[in-house]
């Protein structure tokens, strides 16, 4: 079955194709022909996972779904939160959020250092939405590592249990305990319940 995705991002549509597994073909609007940034402009997480799947659903009257991810920092107050992709500016330049991160919590020892990844999803379907949430408990680590798996802030994420970031796992490792495994395999049931199969975990 073919489903979009709400996502320019090459990273998340690799990790949603691998997640969701041969049953689904994930498709992005840039291969339909709709390029560049979607909006993202609530200010909440759950605000932008539907706007995005809203624009992309007003675009094609297509079947889709949308991922807002967002990195909560307890020694931060929570921050960055929804403003994770645009931490150190505009121009979303993921070294510059990372070396912010690392700035910002200089000083603050390991207990203190918890985190964690959230990511909403909604799925948009014969016009209906659906919100699934995963979420990924961790630490933030006291320098980047050289790990070049996965993104985003990916090398300085140690999930809990690892004592290496999810920069240097394979990506089945990864969607295995994140974030968007867990919400985008609650996605994968329900459209599997849907299309009649009793095959979800
Ligand atoms: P968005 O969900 O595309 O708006 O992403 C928000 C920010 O979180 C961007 O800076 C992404 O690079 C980052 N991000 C999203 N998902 C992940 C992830 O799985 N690992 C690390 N960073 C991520």
């Amino acid at each position: 079955m073919e489903i979009l995705f709400a996502s320019n991002n090459p990273h998340k549509l690799e990790e949603a194709q691998a997640i969701l597994g041969p049953s689904f073909q994930v498709v992005s609007p840039a291969s339909r022909g709709l390029r560049g940034d979607l909006p993202e402009t609530c200010d909440t997480l759950r605000g932008n996972s539907v706007q995005k799947a809203s624009a992309v659903w007003n675009h094609f009257q297509a079947d889709c779904f949308a991922d807002d991810t967002g990195l909560e920092i307890d020694a931060l107050g929570g921050a960055p939160g929804v403003h994770t992709a645009r931490y150190a500016g505009e121009d979303k330049d993921p070294a510059a959020n990372r070396r912010r991160v690392l700035e910002e919590l200089q000083g603050v020892p390991f207990e203190k250092r918890t985190a964690r990844f959230r990511c909403v999803v909604s799925l948009i379907e014969d016009g209906r939405l659906s919100v699934f949430e995963g979420v990924c408990e961790g630490h933030i680590a006291f320098q980047e590592s050289e790990g070049v798996q996965g993104f985003g802030y990916d090398s300085i994420f140690l999930a809990e249990g690892l004592d290496v970031t999810l920069a240097e796992i394979s990506i089945e490792a990864k969607n295995a305990l994140s974030h968007r495994g867990k919400a985008m395999r609650m996605l994968q049931c329900h459209l599997l319940k849907k299309h009649g199969s009793s095959s979800c975990i």
